[in-house]
């Protein structure tokens, strides 16, 4: 049998339960367990979320629909930026769920710097973080005004 693509870490945090996804999701993603989850609210940190194909995305949408079903609230936090890119193409990829924080990627026009920068909120995004080595504005890598709107919806 495959190697499962995608790993889960389920900790209680306050009165949520708060799942850590590492790896993969594509075509082997398999989220059954995560349906099986007690509480109101759960909180799926999606930091270490790699490489999303559109198998992957099909499931995890399916795997959203029936998890919102189950718990009053779905927050999704600490997107990865690959996670950030998937859900402006297709905005299925973040419904029935509220957005706590995400990562974007940052530049730097005279160093070159990359940097993946946390926000949790648009206006935070509104700010440009500053560059450590040479003191001036990062630039983001996707428009800001189309990330912001996914904190709003
Ligand atoms: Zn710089």
């Amino acid at each position: 049998m495959a190697r499962a693509a995608i790993h889960f870490d389920v900790k209680p945090d306050g009165t949520a339960m708060r799942v850590t996804l590492d790896g993969d999701i594509d075509e082997r993603a398999d989220f059954s367990e995560l349906l099986k989850l007690e509480g109101r609210t759960v909180v799926l940190d999606l930091c270490k979320v790699g490489r999303i194909n559109s198998a992957g995305c099909h499931r995890w949408v399916r795997f959203l629909e029936a998890l919102a079903k189950r718990h009053d609230t779905i927050r999704l936090a600490r997107l990865s930026s690959t996670f950030v890119a998937q859900a402006l193409m297709i905005p299925n990829t973040v419904a029935h769920a509220r957005i706590d924080s995400l990562f974007l990627t940052y530049w730097c026009d005279r160093c070159g710097e990359e940097k993946d920068v946390l926000s949790t909120s648009p206006a935070e995004l509104a700010r440009p973080p500053i560059c450590v080595t040479c003191s001036q504005p990062l630039t983001p890598d996707a428009y800001a005004s189309s990330i912001s709107c996914l904190f709003t919806k």
